[in-house]
C-alpha cells in the first residue's frame, strides 16, 4: 500500500498536518513520530501566547488534545524514529529505524530544531523549570527580575535586548569579549543601561532545586569563579534543525537547503522536490512559535492534498 501522505515529525506542525490532510479527505496517512507527539512544547513549564488558551497552563496540557483530535478524522500515529526520506519517480519512501520502509505519494516533513546545548552542569535537569532557550516564550515570567542570557550572537543579543524590556535586569554572559552579531545591535547593548556584560566568561554550573533556578557560575578567563544569582537563565548558543532524514546516500540534501541549514520552502510550504512539504522549526525564516508551526502543517496539508489529487487523478 502507498500512503497518500506521510508526515515525519508530531510537533504542533506535523500534529495540524495530520489534522488537515486527514479531514480534507486524504487516505492513508500516517504520521511518524519518535516519541509521544507534542513535540518540544511538551517541555514547557508554561505557556502563555497560543491564542484563546487562557489561564494556567503547561505545555504537556496544551498539546494532550492534539494527537486525540487528529486520530478522530483517521490519523494514524507510528511511533518509531525516520531515518531517511527518499524519492524514485513519484513514490517517496520513508526508511525507519526498525528496517521497515512505508512508500508514499507526498511528504510533510516536521521534525523542528534542537536548540544548542551549553553544557555546563545542571542545564538538562532544569531545563524548563528556569533554563529556557525561548525569551518570547518565557521572558514574561521574570517581570521585574533579574535574569542570565548566554551566548554572543545574533540570537543572544536580541533577546537580551528583548528581556531588558521585561527585566530589571540582564547579565549577558559571553565566553569571548567581541560579539558575532549586527553591528547596530551590539550598539544597543552597550547603551542598554540594565544589561551588564560579563565578558571572557563561560557558566560552569547552574544551581537550584525542583522549584526553579537560584543561580548561575560563571568562570572568566583568570580562573575567577562569580556566582550570578538569578531566578532565570536564558542559552542562545545556536540552533540545530533537525534534517538528518533529509541527508541522502550521496551525502547530499533531497531538497534545497539554505546557508543556515533550514529548508527552502515557498509561501505554500513547498519545498524544491515535488510533492515534498517543510513545516515549523526547520523551514527557512520559522518564527519558531507554536502558533505559526501549526499554520504551516495547515497551509502544507492544503497543498497537499492539491499535489496528490493532480497526480493520482
Ligand atoms: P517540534 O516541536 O520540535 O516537533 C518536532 C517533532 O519531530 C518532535 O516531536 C520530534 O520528536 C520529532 N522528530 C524529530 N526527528 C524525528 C525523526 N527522525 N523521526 C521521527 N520523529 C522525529 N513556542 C510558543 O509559541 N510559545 C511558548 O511559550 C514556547 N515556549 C517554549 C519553551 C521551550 C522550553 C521550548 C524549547 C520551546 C518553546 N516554544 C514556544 C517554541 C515551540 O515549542 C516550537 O516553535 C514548536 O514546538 C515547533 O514545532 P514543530 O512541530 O516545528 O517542531
Ligand atoms: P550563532 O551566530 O552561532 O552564535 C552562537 C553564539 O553562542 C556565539 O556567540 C558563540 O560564541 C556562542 N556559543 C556557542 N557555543 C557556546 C558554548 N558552548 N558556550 C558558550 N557560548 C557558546 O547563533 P545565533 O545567534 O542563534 O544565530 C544563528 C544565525 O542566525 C546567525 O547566522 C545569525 O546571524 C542569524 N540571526 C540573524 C538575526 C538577524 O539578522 N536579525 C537574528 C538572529 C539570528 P562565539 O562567538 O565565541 O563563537
Amino acid at each position: 500500500m502507498i500512503l497518500d501522505c506521510a508526515i515525519v515529525g508530531g510537533g504542533p506542525a506535523g500534529l495540524t498536518a495530520g489534522l488537515y490532510t486527514t479531514r480534507g479527505g486524504l487516505d492513508n496517512v500516517v504520521m511518524f513520530e519518535k516519541g509521544m507527539p507534542g513535540g518540544q512544547i511538551t517541555g514547557s513549564s508554561e505557556i502563555e501566547n497560543y491564542p484563546g488558551v487562557t489561564g494556567e497552563i503547561t505545555g504537556m496540557d496544551l498539546m494532550i488534545p492534539w494527537p486525540d483530535q487528529c486520530q478522530k478524522f483517521g490519523l494514524v500515529h507510528e511511533m518509531v524514529n525516520v531515518t531517511s526520506i527518499s524519492k524514485e519517480g513519484d513514490i517517496f519512501t520513508i526508511h525507519k529505524e526498525d528496517g521497515t520502509t512505508t512508500d508514499a505519494h507526498s511528504v510533510i516533513i516536521g521534525t523542528g530544531s534542537s536548540p544548542r546545548r551549553v553544557g555546563f552542569e545542571g542545564e538538562d535537569k532544569l531545563f524548563g523549570k528556569g533554563v529556557s532557550t525561548c525569551a518570547t516564550c518565557d521572558g514574561f515570567f521574570y517581570k521585574g527580575k533579574e535574569v542570565a542570557v548566554i551566548g554572543g550572537g545574533d540570537t543572544a543579543l536580541e533577546e537580551a535586548l528583548y528581556l531588558a524590556k521585561i527585566c530589571s535586569k540582564v547579565y549577558l554572559v559571553h565566553r569571548r569579549d567581541t560579539f558575532r552579531s549586527a553591528p547596530n545591535t551590539i550598539k544597543r547593548i552597550y547603551s542598554t543601561h540594565n544589561i551588564e556584560l560579563i565578558l571572557n566568561s563561560t557558566p560552569t554550573e547552574v544551581y537550584g532545586d525542583n522549584m526553579g533556578v537560584s543561580g548561575i557560575r560563571v568562570i572568566n578567563k583568570e580562573g575567577e569563579n562569580r556566582d550570578i544569582e538569578v531566578p532565570g537563565v536564558f542559552t542562545f548558543v545556536g540552533n540545530d534543525v533537525n534534517s538528518e532524514t533529509l541527508i541522502q546516500k550521496n551525502g547530499k540534501f533531497l531538497c534545497e537547503m539554505n546557508d543556515l541549514g533550514q529548508v527552502k520552502i515557498d509561501l505554500s510550504m513547498r519545498t524544491s522536490v515535488p510533492g515534498l512539504f517543510a513545516i515549523g522549526d526547520m523551514r527557512q525564516e520559522a518564527p519558531k512559535q507554536v502558533v505559526s508551526a501549526a499554520g504551516d502543517g495547515a497551509v502544507a496539508a492544503l497543498t497537499a492534498i492539491s499535489y496528490v489529487d493532480e497526480l493520482l487523478n
